[in-house]
């Protein structure tokens, strides 16, 4: 199976549409079946990160295909992290000594919608929406989609499993004892918040990632470019001190006015967003091997999906993309050979991330907080 392969890119997120774009570049002809119906135009799903921290290594696979530009235009730099304590000043805790370098926080919307529309537009690629995978064949390539009609069948010399976390590719691999997979789910969720503009514009410094590390939760906020932040709340899924315990709107204003007191002015809708937003799972998926009989794969959150401390599953799966690039070219676009090499050489690497990933979350959640730390620039309340 060389040169143009009829290959089935499974989940047009943000791995399965940048690779796409890859795929055709290199001339192969690239079906992207995504169970959602098409998102642009529509509404964010509610409780899904809105927005993400995108690093070099992310843009480094934006740029080879001319796209970093067009997605870095509504990016808002993130130079440093702010530290939100329960009292006293805030501390900015800059990435670089200079503050020259960022981190970049764009619309996890946008970036896919961007990615969708690459895809659309290169030569060789259909996207078909509506069309959630059921069952595969790894021996023939043979799918089964559940549409809004029924089901669907079709087929593909190649098929690439970029469905998430939850991959059904992966789930079929393990169905038919070709793969082994280990869930490590961590006893903490996360539900987002949200912080409105104050007079149209950003209540607080929009060029930082705003952490409230409290020890045993966390909260994280990035802006977006609606002048908005999101925040991220970390905290238990069950017992005391977690999710759980705060039912009713009393109990959500008293835990917020005492472990996160600058929160509650700047977020009106603090009880209805506590209320009605749901609660994220954080877990790391490992698996081997990423592929079976030289033609069906796993890429991104598919084969490694990692907790989001660092901010860097998404980075690392378009990383994935352009590795995998880079096989296909060393293999001369051999996928037998192409797909157990893209394993070797990427596994260490998701794997130190995963590693990285969980330490992170001790981190931010702890260390942050500690004198050790308090090398950056101290401001005032904002
Ligand atoms: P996904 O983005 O999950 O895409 C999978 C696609 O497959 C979806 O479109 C889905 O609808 C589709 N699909 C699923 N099942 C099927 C099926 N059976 N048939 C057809 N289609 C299917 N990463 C960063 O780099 N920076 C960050 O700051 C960051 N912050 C995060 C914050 C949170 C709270 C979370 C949860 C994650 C964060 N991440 C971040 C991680 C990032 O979101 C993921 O690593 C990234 O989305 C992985 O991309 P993917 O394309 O592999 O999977």
């Amino acid at each position: 199976m060389t040169s143009r392969s009829r290959v089935a890119v499974v989940g047009a997120g943000l791995a399965g549409c940048l690779l796409a774009c890859y795929l055709a570049r290199r001339g192969h002809r690239v079906t992207v079946y995504e169970r959602r119906p098409d998102p642009r135009g529509g509404t964010a799903e509610r409780g899904r990160s809105i927005n993400l921290a995108l690093s070099e290594r992310g843009l480094d696979a934006l740029r080879r295909i001319g796209l970093d530009k067009q997605v870095m235009a509504d990016a808002l730099p993130m130079r440093g992290r702010m530290i939100h304590p329960v009292a006293g000043p805030l501390d900015l805790q800059l990435y670089s000594a200079g503050g020259d370098r960022a981190i970049n926080s764009i619309s996890r919307g946008a970036l896919n919608n961007a990615l969708l529309d690459a895809a659309e537009a290169a030569d060789g690629v259909e996207i078909v929406f509506s069309h959630r995978l059921v069952d595969l064949d790894p021996a023939t390539g043979a799918m089964t989609y559940q549409t809004p009609d029924g089901e669907a069948h079709a087929d593909a010399d190649v098929v690439i499993g970029t469905d998430g976390a939850g991959s059904a590719v992966r789930g079929q691999l393990l169905a038919h004892d070709l793969l082994t997979e280990s869930l490590d789910f961590l006893d903490y969720g996360y539900k987002e918040l949200t912080i409105p503009p104050v007079d149209g514009d950003f209540a607080l410094d929009p060029g930082a990632l705003h952490i409230w590390p409290r020890g045993t939760s966390m909260m994280i906020a990035l802006p977006n470019p609606d002048r908005s932040f999101t925040c991220t709340l970390f905290w238990p899924t069950g017992g005391t001190g977690s999710f759980a315990s705060l039912s009713s709107p009393a109990a959500i204003e008293r835990h917020f006015a005492t472990h996160y007191p600058d929160l509650p002015p700047l977020a009106p809708n603090l009880v209805d967003d506590y209320q009605h937003n749901p609660v994220g799972l954080l877990g790391t998926v490992r698996c081997g091997p990423w592929q079976a009989n030289g033609r069906i794969g796993l890429l991104g959150d598919a084969a490694h999906a990692i907790v989001p401390f660092y901010g860097q599953g998404a980075n690392c799966a378009f990383e994935d993309v352009v590795v995998l690039d880079r096989c296909l070219d060393d293999t001369g676009d051999d996928w037998a050979r192409a797909l157990p090499l893209f394993e070797e050489r990427r596994r260490d690497d998701t794997e130190a991330i995963a590693q990285m990933a969980l330490a992170n979350f001790v981190e931010m959640r702890d260390k942050v907080a500690s004198p050790v730390f308090q090398y950056g620039r101290k401001v005032e309340h904002a």
